[in-house]
């Protein structure tokens, strides 16, 4: 900042001396006839703006430098708290939302930091510069140029505000329009395969219309802004011009002076330009900071535990107990939920949909606190633990799997290095992904697409085991895929699940019955209630249970 500062500075001091070198200039040649004055003052001129355009450059970079250098910080600090956010501040905003705050609001700050006060400051100097030089060469002159100055700002600054708001509608159609277009890409195969082409196109051409008056009227708006800007100027020069063509008429001024009065009236319009733009980067970056402000302030809802609470080595037990959840404050999601279930045992969680199965395994993994009641892992309540050292030792396989665009080996430790190649390989083999691995291009440097493009729902899965393998959790929560797998992939999974259980606690919520067939115990639930609790044997033994009709009937039949 301070070699900005200084920079600029020089800057300034330049650009005021290089008029005066002119007017000297001029005044010799008409006064004098040796040659050699004349050529030191071109060669002083050339230089000056020669250094000028080189402290420019310089300014320039040091000012991106410092903008940026300041915003990927403040980048960094957003981004990561809104990653520590809990999940019900991520349902409330939509993706693109927190796009808009960690990029373009940062973005919009980016000038603002780097250079706004001394950018701000130099242009009001230079423009003081200027005047005093023109008062210093005539009382007349400065008056007619400082009225000049007023005048330029206020028009600009009135044109401006019929501008603005009109380049805001346009900014929001466009972000409307870039919205639609995502959303529908994204979603092609269903638009396909429902029919509704027509639909969309018909919505495309709709938001088309809109736009185009809204772009036209605002490109109007920049035109007459940009006009009125060159009639301001044009002004100025005319006022410039006609008072010193007075006072050359009366000899109060050389030829030289007059063209210096030229030179800086130019000069003129740049400052006036700029502090116009920095007020206007003052605007957008004040609406920018008061909404970043207000993201940091949000507090997660989850507070991470102290440190000294550890989880066990090996299997752990589950405990619900007395544990009531909603999602909104009125609503109750789960109520009362109490079981317990002893490590190395496999708890099969079944029930309709809207149950409450997956919010029981969310609440596992803390992206939810229950309101009343705990839950606790081999005795240790799981809001004293370190969420670190919490999701360490539970392993979550949802049903949508994300592959992110990366490495194999990167989307399977995720960056963590201390994961030895040979453990990853052992592990895919185990899963019975061996074949699959071998038939990769670059092995497990072959990049995923994100979103798993190329790879079959299967393979998607048992990927996601693999991430659980290798970070080797005490208690594996999975949230099989509903969807049906070819019957050689079924097996691979049997497989792999056999392995994932294997000196684990288990707590699945399964869709097929061979998944349930591992169970130990069971659980059934209903409007977020415990409608059956037990082990499976003695569940499937007594013909009034629910369980065993469900094994009878199958699950679609009891439990739809
Ligand atoms: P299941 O897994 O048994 O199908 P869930 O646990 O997903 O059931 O849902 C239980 C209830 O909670 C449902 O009524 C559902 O609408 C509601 N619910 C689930 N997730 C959310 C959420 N993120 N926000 C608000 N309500 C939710």
């Amino acid at each position: 900042m301070v070699a900005l500062a200084l920079l600029l500075a020089a800057g300034i001091a330049m650009q005021l001396v290089s008029p005066q070198i002119i007017r000297w200039f001029i005044d010799t040649a008409k006064t004098e006839s040796d040659t050699s004055k004349l050529t030191m003052a071109a060669l002083l001129f050339i230089g000056v703006s020669l250094l000028t355009q080189a402290v420019r450059v310089v300014a320039a970079y040091i000012g991106e430098n410092v903008g940026w250098v300041a915003t990927n910080r403040l980048r960094g600090v957003v981004a990561s708290h809104c990653l520590k956010l809990d999940l019900s501040f991520h349902k409330k905003h939509t993706s693109g939302a927190i796009i808009e705050r960690v990029d373009g609001d940062i973005n919009a700050l980016a000038n603002f930091f780097s250079s706004f006060v001394i950018l701000l400051l130099s242009n009001l100097v230079l423009m003081a510069g200027i005047l005093v030089l023109l008062f210093r060469e005539n009382p007349l002159i400065g008056l007619a140029m400082t009225a000049f100055v007023v005048f330029a700002m206020a028009t600009i600054q009135r044109i401006r505000r019929y501008a603005a708001p009109l380049w805001g509608r346009m900014r929001q159609i466009s972000a409307d329009f870039y919205g639609f277009l995502g959303e529908h890409l994204e979603g092609t195969e269903d638009i396909r395969a429902n029919g509704a082409t027509g639909f969309v196109m018909r919505r495309f051409h709709a938001l088309l219309r809109d736009w185009l008056p809204v772009r036209l009227r605002a490109f109007a708006g920049f035109a007459a802004m940009w006009i009125t800007t060159i009639a301001v100027f044009a002004l100025g020069n005319s006022v410039a011009f006609a008072v010193c063509v007075y006072l050359w008429h009366r000899g109060e001024i050389t030829i030289g002076a007059v063209y210096m009065v030229f030179y800086y009236t130019e000069q003129l319009s740049q400052p006036i330009e700029k502090i116009r733009q920095q007020l206007e980067d003052l605007q957008k970056a004040d609406a920018s900071i008061g909404r970043i402000r207000e993201l940091l302030s949000t507090e997660s809802k989850i507070q991470d535990g102290r440190e000294e609470a550890l989880l066990p080595d090996g299997p752990l037990s589950v405990e619900f107990d007395g544990v009531r959840f909603g999602y909104e404050e009125d609503s109750l999601t789960l109520s009362d939920l109490h079981f317990r279930l002893e490590p190395g045992r496999v708890l099969g969680l079944l029930g309709r949909t809207g149950s409450g199965k997956s919010t029981t395994a969310r609440l596992l993994l803390r992206f939810y606190d229950p309101q009343e009641g705990s839950v606790r892992l081999s005795g240790v309540d799981i809001r004293s633990c370190r969420l670190h050292e919490l999701r360490r030792r539970v392993g979550f396989v949802t049903q949508n799997i994300e592959i992110f665009q990366g490495s194999v080996r990167d989307n399977l430790t995720f960056y963590d290095p201390e994961i030895a190649d040979g453990r990853i390989v052992s592990v895919l083999e185990e899963l019975g992904l061996g074949d699959w691995l071998r038939a990769l291009p670059d092995g497990l440097d072959t990049r995923l697409e994100s979103g798993g493009g190329g790879l079959s729902a299967g393979e998607a899965q048992l990927l996601a085991f693999a991430r659980v393998f290798l970070s080797d959790p005490g208690l594996v929560v999975l949230d099989e895929a509903s969807s049906r797998l070819d019957p050689a992939t079924e097996q691979k999974l049997e497989l792999a699940i056999s392995s994932l259980l294997r000196n684990r606690t288990c707590v699945i919520i399964a869709h097929r019955l061979a998944t349930i067939g591992r169970a130990d115990d069971i659980l059934i639930l209903e409007d977020g209630r415990i409608l059956e609790h037990g082990e499976r044997r003695k569940l499937l033994a007594d013909p009034d249970s629910r369980f065993s009709r469900i094994m009878e009937a199958g699950m679609e039949e009891v439990l739809a």
